[in-house]
């Protein structure tokens, strides 16, 4: 059973009546489970829908669906599913107290992969769930294999449960079903051979495995430092040596690397990126796989719209403004590649403003997990910028920071404007992303 949140207005669920907190039950009598069910059984022109209104009367409707109209429902969110693993790098065991609850539960749920590219590792999976994926093929899925050594894997999950993955992926392969994987690389369990021997059976199972990143694995100050730590820049440099064997076999044999280092493995190496096109459609940017090249494209492209030169785009003219670029410490040194390009076209000044985690700890790089304690701290005596632009995905959907901080009670503590942006471009074009 799944329950209504939200009906839109003038849409074919609120001419059917449905309201907030009505269960939707069955679709052509199969029950619904969750948010999967209700979008691939809802998707026909023509099906019946079994639902129990708030007062509870059990209501059957008739539903034609003209082509192309939602239905306007939105629904509770899902409960997530557990994570059946323990990994000693696990981010849950290296958050601090006090953050968003959310970011205490160790979620491991192919759904929300499958969905929004979260990183699952298919230990969870029941009989009913494999029977699922392949029905409503769900491709591409989001794996986090580690090591396809069985022994290894397990050890890297601390999960003795955990299915070997190599066969596990074969079969979903056979029925359809795509992947991108990637490998946390742990030093001295899975980079050397191991590495070597995960990149060549993921390369085995063949075109279904459709990309295989590699990246450095990420501690807290409160990780357990005991059992994992970080690699060394001449294990980074090993690992990017193996990746590039083997994406110049698959370049050679299947036209694209297939296999990428992400950015963070050539930061710590201290090995120049590869150029933008080797990351073809930046399909891992998200899980910082190209995001530099990504970024540097994004605002080529958007150079006309940002005022070539500084001649005022769309989003004004930024000539001679200084603009604060906020991001975390792994990203700093990269950075002036990237606002390089932004400067010219908007005929701005940019500071980089790097800033360390003081939630986590200076190990916890990335922009993503920046804190608004960290932003006020930096921020609140800048009274010499003009804007500054925060990263888009430090908040929530409800612009809120890791440390529960607000993005709005954030702006009104601060002397200049802020933006949430994800590729500056978007920021400086347009304006409705002020916070
Ligand atoms: S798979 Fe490992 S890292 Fe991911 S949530 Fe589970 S224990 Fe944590």
């Amino acid at each position: 059973m799944i329950r209504v949140q939200a009906v839109a207005p003038d849409s074919l669920g609120a001419a059917l009546g449905l309201i907030p907190g009505a269960e939707l039950l069955a679709v052509n009598d199969r029950a619904l489970e969750d948010f999967l069910d209700w979008e691939f059984l809802t998707a026909d022109d023509a099906f019946v829908l079994r639902a129990r209104l708030p007062a509870g009367e059990e209501v059957e409707y008739d539903v034609e669906r003209p082509e192309g109209l939602p239905m306007g429902v939105t629904l509770e969110a899902p409960r997530i599913r557990r994570c059946a693993n323990h990994c000693d790098f696990c981010f849950v065991d290296g958050n601090p107290e006090g953050l968003r609850q959310a970011l205490y539960i160790r979620d491991d749920d192919y759904r929300l992969s499958f969905r929004y590219g979260n990183f699952a590792t298919l230990t969870n999976l029941k009989p009913w769930d494999l029977a699922r994926i392949v029905e409503y093929r769900m491709s591409p899925l989001y794996v986090s294999v580690h090591a396809t050594d069985p022994v290894v894997r397990r050890f890297l999950l601390r999960n003795p449960e955990a299915e070997a993955i190599v066969p596990q992926l074969t079969w979903f392969a056979e029925r359809g079903i795509t992947f991108h994987t990637q490998v946390v690389l742990v030093p001295g369990v899975n980079d050397g051979a191991q590495l070597v021997r995960t990149l060549s059976d993921l390369y085995g199972i063949g075109a279904a495995v459709l990309s295989v990143s590699v990246v450095p694995v990420a501690l807290t100050e409160f990780s357990k430092r005991d059992l994992v730590r970080e690699p060394t820049r001449e294990e980074c440099r090993a690992a990017l040596a193996t990746v590039a064997e083997v994406a110049q076999r698959a370049l050679a044999e299947r036209g694209a690397p297939w296999c990428y280092g992400a950015d963070d493995l050539y930061l710590q190496a201290d090995e120049e990126l590869p150029p933008a096109e080797w990351y073809g459609e930046f399909e891992q940017r998200e899980n910082g796989v190209g995001s530099v090249r990504y970024l540097q494209t994004r605002i080529a492209a958007a150079r006309e719209r940002l005022g070539a030169g500084g001649a005022g785009g769309a989003g004004g003219d930024w000539r001679g403004k200084r603009i604060g670029v906020v991001t975390g410490t792994a990203m700093g040194a990269l950075m002036p590649q990237v606002v390089t390009g932004l400067a010219v076209a908007t005929g701005a000044r940019f500071e980089i403003l790097a800033l360390e985690n003081t939630l986590f700890g200076p190990s916890v790089t990335t922009a993503g997990l920046l804190p608004g304690g960290a932003l006020l701290a930096a921020l609140r005596e800048r009274r010499d910028l003009d804007l500054v632009l925060l990263p888009a995905e430090s908040v929530n959907d409800d612009l809120v920071f890791m440390d529960d901080v607000d993005a709005h009670a954030l702006a009104a503590q601060l002397p200049m404007p802020i933006k949430l942006s994800y590729d500056f471009a978007d920021a400086l074009v347009d304006e409705e992303v002020a916070v």
